[in-house]
């Protein structure tokens, strides 16, 4: 829930979940940390939506597998590697973070595409993780680990 404390949003989840008969899918509007999606996932969310990926793409946050980058920083001047290491998206594989930085400063559009782009992919490996982890019974362990990982919220 937009606004909401994450534990409190966690109890109005589990309070729905009462009233939902079981077939039906879970919706949760706002819910974008992708710290929260996996909390909501393992209490049986089964949608989300929301504005983070592009929002923070447009002013230069982009989300990675080693957290959250802020590419207008100075230390990302001279940096030729890509947003993520690890991600194969588009971005990554023609952008390096100085170019990026670069686009920002000289206040071209296409800067906050391309880390919106790359947000969003990861956002959509970040969903297709969550459903390999669901189908093969791992679900519990992938969260553990992505909670230790992700702290997406705090400045
Ligand atoms: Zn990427």
């Amino acid at each position: 829930m937009i606004g909401e404390p994450p534990s409190l949003t966690a109890e109005m989840v589990d309070e729905v979940n009462e009233v939902i008969p079981p077939n039906k899918p879970r919706y949760l509007m706002g819910c974008g940390y992708p710290e929260d999606i996996v909390e909501a996932v393992g209490r049986g969310v089964d949608l989300f939506d929301c504005v983070l990926p592009t929002r923070n793409g447009r002013t230069g946050m982009a989300f990675t597998s080693h957290g959250k980058i802020i590419i207008k920083g100075s230390r990302y001047a001279a940096d030729k590697a890509p947003l993520d290491k690890k991600c194969a998206c588009y971005t990554c594989r023609n952008f390096s973070r100085a170019y990026l930085r670069h686009l920002f400063n000289a206040g071209e559009a296409l800067a906050g595409r391309l880390v919106s782009y790359h947000n969003i992919y990861f956002y959509t490996k970040l969903m297709s993780d969550i459903r390999k982890h669901i189908s093969s019974g791992t679900f519990a362990t992938f969260s553990k680990k992505s909670k230790q990982k992700f702290d997406f919220r705090n400045p």
